[in-house]
């Protein structure tokens, strides 16, 4: 039996986060700059590697996968990863498969994921409004994410709608959004816009709407009761007593837990991030380019950094400016 990968502080890790792309079919506000330079494809870790780094993260314990970008399904091949991937969850391995999207490619994939074994997305949605809706993505459209969604749930995928919170922007859309969940039967989570990367003359302290004062809007309608459920990450939820719903925050600036935090994040290049928040990573592709034949030094590599996991970032708006901002994109490390 190998054995199983805990950090420093004693936190067994075991979920993977992949970004399979830096590349994006949107341009949202909060992530990206109109005018990004992608990555050249040789630095991309091939669909291949990208198996053999997951397989060897199952090997050493991991049980979730989560697949993220950039935009995942915008990645040309993608489906012979998932499909490859099914293999870990027919042998009982790997417990969970599934993807953060923007859904506008889901109108095309929706089946073929469910048949590949994933059983549930994480779709992101910031407004219900086209007009809205295309200003904060730039490039996308609504009506496409809405056939993406509508496919997902045909397919029978469980659906989790993301919701940035950004000030001035979908304030005015909680209830709107709340209640389009509950006609969909969708889980809605909401999250707290991060300092990540570059992103033009946006602001980011206009942009932040705190999730304590999104919370309060909340309870002036619904009855919320805090549910026990953790996830290892950064999400706590309540149940609308009135509708029975479930609402996620993921507040990583307002609150911190990480204290148990069991996950790590690989990039598409393949440095491994043991941090959303903080940018130390180890670099997982010169062991396993440089080792064809043997998975052993990726192992070690693998070790090595996990022994390495900070105890927590260091994000923080309180002081009115943007501290612990972080030079990377999130579409670099995967949200
Ligand atoms: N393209 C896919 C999507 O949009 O779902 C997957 C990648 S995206 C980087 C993952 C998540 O990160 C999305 O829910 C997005 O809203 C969120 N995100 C991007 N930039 C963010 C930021 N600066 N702060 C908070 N969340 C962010
Ligand atoms: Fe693309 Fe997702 Fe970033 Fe929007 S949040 S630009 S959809 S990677």
């Amino acid at each position: 039996m190998t054995a199983p990968l805990i950090d420093p502080f004693q936190r067994a890790i075991s979920y993977l986060r992949v970004s399979v792309t830096d590349r994006c079919d949107f341009r949202c506000v909060y992530c990206m700059s109109e005018n990004m330079t992608f990555l050249p494809k040789k630095e991309l870790l091939t669909l291949e590697e990208l198996d053999r780094m997951c397989s060897t993260f199952v090997a050493l314990g991991v049980e979730k996968l989560r697949i993220t970008g950039g935009e995942p399904l915008v990645r040309k091949g993608i489906m012979t990863f998932f499909n490859a991937m099914t293999r870990h969850l027919e042998s009982g391995d790997l417990k969970e498969l599934t993807l953060t999207t923007n859904g506008s490619q889901l109108e095309r994939f929706a089946d073929d994921l469910y048949a590949a074994g994933v059983r549930r997305v994480n779709i992101s949605l910031d407004t219900l409004d086209e007009k809205k809706f295309a200003d904060i993505t730039r490039w996308g459209r609504l009506p496409q994410v809405i056939k993406g969604i509508d496919a997902a749930q045909r397919a029978g995928l469980r659906v989790k709608i993301n919701t940035v919170a950004l000030k001035g922007f979908n304030e005015d859309e909680l209830f709107t959004l709340v209640e389009w969940c509950k006609s969909r039967d969708m889980d809605l989570t909401f999250i707290e816009v991060m300092p990540m990367g570059d992103i033009g003359n946006e602001d980011r302290l206009d942009q932040y709407w705190k999730l304590t004062d999104l919370r309060a809007r909340l309870a002036e309608n619904y009855t919320l009761e805090d549910l026990p459920e953790r996830t290892g990450g950064p999400a706590r939820y309540v149940k609308l007593e009135e509708t029975e719903q479930k609402i996620g925050f993921i507040t990583p600036l307002s609150h911190n837990f990480c204290e148990s935090c069991n996950r790590v994040r690989l990039t598409c290049t393949g440095e491994l991030y043991m941090c959303l928040g903080q940018e130390d990573m180890a670099d997982l592709r010169a062991p396993l380019r440089n080792n064809p034949n043997s998975d052993a030094p990726l192992e070690e590599a693998i070790r090595a950094a996990i022994a390495l996991k900070p105890k927590g970032h260091d994000f923080d708006y309180s002081r009115q400016s943007v501290d612990g901002r972080m030079s990377r994109h999130m579409s670099h490390t995967g949200g």
